[in-house]
């Protein structure tokens, strides 16, 4: 019964706003007036709150864009190819030793989590890297980016809390000697 009457009283709202198109525009204006400022708040963290929502069907919504349009991807990379070239190189570099065992994935040396990402604090050294998780990553590169505007190579510093970690010999005692060697 109670959902009934709902469904009624909207019915009731709806019809009466047909009614009086004029009211009704007023209205909202003066409700936009009112809630000027939680109105304006809401828009501007609705996208991060949709995107935090969403999080599962925006991965599976970008992974079916990006095979959909492989060549879109191919213009970014080449892009950033172009752009810069020492990173590509540093990031290819990467990969290519981890597909040869040469360069094994470490836990994050923050909190020793994984997945990781490599971290270059200079790009002219591709296989020096430190193996951050992404939070941990991010984070360090929001302190280069407030510490200067400029590329981050030219800035190795670290968060204060993570020097004593990043100077630890690391964990997998082979990887420094086949990464200098190559
Ligand atoms: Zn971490
Ligand atoms: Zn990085």
């Amino acid at each position: 019964m109670k959902t009934d009457r709902k469904e009624y009283q909207r019915e009731w709202q709806r019809r009466r706003r047909a009614a009086n198109p004029e009211k009704e525009l007023a209205y909202k204006r003066e409700y936009r007036l009112k809630n000027a400022k939680r109105l304006k708040a809401y828009d501007r963290d609705r996208g991060p709150l949709y995107r935090a929502k969403n999080r599962i069907e925006l991965r599976e919504y970008h992974r079916l864009w990006r095979l959909e349009n492989p060549e879109r991807i191919a213009g970014y990379t080449r892009n950033f190819r172009t752009k810069f070239p020492e990173k590509a190189k540093a990031y290819s570099a990467i990969s290519k030793a981890i597909q040869r065992n040469r360069l094994k994935r470490q836990p994050c040396q923050v909190c020793g989590e994984f997945p990781t990402h490599a971290h270059h604090e200079d790009y002219s050294r591709p296989l020096d890297v430190d193996w951050l998780c992404t939070a941990h990553h991010h984070s360090v590169h929001r302190k280069l980016l407030t510490k200067s505007s400029d590329t981050h190579t030219q800035i190795p510093s670290v968060p204060p809390h993570m020097n004593k970690n990043l100077h630890q010999p690391p964990p997998v005692g082979n990887n420094e000697q086949t990464g200098s060697a190559s």
